[in-house]
């Protein structure tokens, strides 16, 4: 269970179908972060965000991010809105997107 996650948060891999992040790391995160998003730095509820899916199943804390509602929905919306999974593919296709752009 994501702790925390509301129903209506649309995120990424569902929980079921993935294994949990252990324990001990969900609580290192939590404890690093100390009630503060870490993006923003406000205190609010966190979720845990997932800067990669590579160590899935044995994420370390380096892997996770807790941020709040706001700044997690802001790393898997794009700039047209729409959601993205793995917000490494997201930065990846913005980052040939603008690489593009630049070249005109
Ligand atoms: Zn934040
Ligand atoms: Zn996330």
């Amino acid at each position: 269970m994501m702790a925390g996650l509301p129903a209506d948060f649309p995120d990424y891999i569902p929980t079921a179908s993935r294994p949990p992040i252990p324990p001990e790391t969900r609580a290192n995160v939590l404890a690093r972060a100390d009630g503060h998003c870490e993006v923003c730095g406000r205190r609010a509820p966190l979720d845990l965000h997932h800067l990669h899916y590579r160590t899935i199943g044995r994420e370390e804390a380096g892997d996770l991010q807790a941020r709040c509602r706001e700044c997690h929905r802001a790393a898997h919306v794009g700039l047209a809105g729409e959601w993205w999974n793995d917000p490494e593919e997201k930065e990846a296709y913005y980052e040939t997107f603008y690489r593009e752009a630049a070249l005109g």
